[in-house]
């Protein structure tokens, strides 16, 4: 199924596909990571909880007309994705303020953004991730202003469509991270994961965090959190 380990992060493992050149089995780590890498815990089936939330969401977004590099869920812990060159930003989503915007401009925690807010981050973690404007963008990456309008416009296209689906399990989708990778023919698509590790999901009725800051903040049980996600999503089905 996998060949040699091509890449390994802080999340997941990077192999090449046996056979299949082109693409990539990514495995999903049990390790939880948070403050650059400063806040470091094994938790026992994350990997799982992350591989199988983040392959029921890929296909959901496939059905919504959004180009991703997923192909399909191998095993517990494992999935087949197209290789994509990422690209080196992270492109952040907000439905409500908190975590670092609410620090950086003095917004007040929950405070609605309609229309959602857009911001870029520097994939760099030697410089901490840093906000970056669109011409840095440009600048830093290989994205022209065209491709970087486009991914702009995908990342508020794929916001409503999560939106809609957390919705209808009584989740707000506060905000959340994408990544983006080129293909070898040159298209852009939505790459890396969607699962708690890159969103924030609260209990719409009890406010209740169901995402990663139960583990940044140390207030709760990240696989009984995660196990929720993928349960209330299981439901869907
Ligand atoms: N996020 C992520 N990886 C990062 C930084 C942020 O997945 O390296 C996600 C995070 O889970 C949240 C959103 O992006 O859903 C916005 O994060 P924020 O900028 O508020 O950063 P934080 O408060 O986590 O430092």
């Amino acid at each position: 199924m996998k060949d040699a380990l091509l890449y390994e992060g802080k999340a997941k493992q990077v192999y090449a596909a046996k056979n299949k050149p082109g693409q990539l089995v990514l495995s999903y780590k049990n390790d939880a990571t948070a403050f650059n890498g400063e806040k470091k815990e094994v938790f026992n089936g994350k990997g799982r909880l992350n591989n199988e939330i983040s392959s029921r969401i890929f296909p959901i977004l496939h059905e919504n007309g959004i180009k991703t590099h997923f192909i399909e869920r191998l095993n517990e812990t494992e999935q087949l994705v197209y290789q994509t060159e990422i690209i080196p930003l992270e492109v952040v989503v907000r439905n409500k303020a908190t975590g670092s915007i609410t620090k950086r401009l003095g917004i007040k925690e929950k405070t609605p953004f309609e229309p959602p807010l857009v911001e870029l981050f520097y994939k760099d973690d030697d410089l901490g991730d840093p906000l970056i404007n669109d011409e840095h963008a440009l600048f830093l990456s290989n994205v022209t202003p065209s491709e970087l309008k486009e991914i702009k416009a995908t990342a508020l296209e794929i916001n409503k469509s999560l939106s809609t689906l957390f919705e209808s399990i009584n989740i707000t989708l506060v905000d959340f991270k994408l990544e983006f990778g080129r293909m070898e023919d040159g298209r852009i698509v939505l790459a890396d994961e969607i699962s708690p590790d890159t969103c924030r999901l609260w209990d719409s009725n009890t406010q209740e965090k169901l995402d990663k800051d139960v583990f940044r903040q140390g207030t709760g049980d990240l696989i009984e959190v995660y196990e929720e996600i993928l349960q209330r999503l299981e439901a869907t089905s």
